[in-house]
């Protein structure tokens, strides 16, 4: 009697056992189903994208309205790049008019839920001094997130938006900004004693997009476009860039694939300096982070003025 009965009850046990195990297995199997609904993020360019998934990780989904290629100076909006917008949650933008059709884009994406968060909001930004240059493209330089110290204030205006949208994962947000602003402020100070100890301050590039990086660092850019990339220089510009070149000792010409490459080697072939890649993260910079494009970058204009 005793063992029938003991018997039963490990027969009852085991079976509430597989009834567990289960139920459990179930569960995971709904939650690899539905997982949890990602927030969706449009951006503008490349670098908003990066910042947006190193704050948002898993939790996001980002989309970029600036395809890779096309130079964001140039880039007019399309319906398309409209209906991104109106099926967003959250649209993350620079600023400074480096966007110059995002109000339109906002207002017609006709999109109520919409959270527009202009991640420069804050930055000390730098103006613009060519009277031609203020009546096309606006009062400010729109190129902060090229300066470390900017960078983490974008990161942090993103992070602070993401929070908005999605207020249950809004302590994961706020730590991801943290740990990434650690690593901006590092690399930052990693190159201010570098750049201090050396004599020479002058570099040229492609467009004129590293004046915040510039004021990091006590150096000073000359550029074969303007901040905006508007064009070739004239025969002029040309020979006033090449009189720079052979005073300040300028023994590397950065160039942009997106920016008159062309011309970026005439000018070094002129001064005899040697012609290497620089990374605006205005488009994708061949897979690099951001961390490393920009660590990249100082090292290069570091060596250039050794
Ligand atoms: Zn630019």
């Amino acid at each position: 009697m005793l063992k029938k009965w003991i018997t039963a009850a490990i027969l009852g046990i085991t079976a509430a056992v597989m009834l567990t195990a289960c139920g459990g297995g179930n569960q995971q199997g709904e939650q690899t189903a539905q997982p949890a609904t990602k927030i969706k993020v449009a951006t503008s360019f490349n670098a908003m994208k990066e910042f947006v998934q190193v704050v948002g990780k898993d939790k996001v989904d980002v989309v970029t309205i600036i395809p890779d290629g096309t130079e964001p100076h140039d880039f007019e909006l399309t319906t398309k790049d409209m209906k991104a917008l109106s099926n967003a949650d959250v649209f993350v933008y620079s600023g400074l008019g480096m966007e110059p059709w995002a109000d339109q884009a906002i207002q017609s994406a006709n999109n109520k839920k919409l959270l527009a968060v202009e991640a420069s909001k804050g930055v000390k930004a730098i103006t613009n001094t060519d009277e031609d240059e203020i009546k096309e493209h606006g009062q400010y330089d729109p190129h902060c997130w090229l300066g470390l110290n900017e960078a983490q204030i974008e990161v942090q205006n993103i992070a602070d938006g993401l929070a908005k949208a999605d207020p249950k994962n809004a302590d994961f947000y706020q730590k991801n900004a943290k740990d990434y602003i650690a690593q901006l402020k590092a690399l930052h100070d990693q190159y201010a004693g570098k750049f201090a100890r050396v004599q020479k301050k002058h570099f040229v590039t492609g467009h004129a997009a590293f004046a915040y990086l510039c004021r990091d660092f006590g150096l000073t850019q000359n550029s074969v476009e303007d901040v905006f990339a508007d064009g070739e220089p004239s025969p002029k510009q040309m020979a006033a860039l090449i009189t720079y070149c052979k005073k300040h000792d300028v023994k590397v010409i950065f160039a942009e694939d997106m920016v008159s490459p062309k011309i970026s080697q005439t000018l070094a072939a002129e001064v005899g300096a040697q012609v290497k890649q620089i990374n605006t993260m205005e488009s994708s910079e061949g897979g690099k982070t951001y961390l490393n494009a920009m660590k990249e970058n100082l090292e290069e204009i570091l060596q250039s003025l050794q």
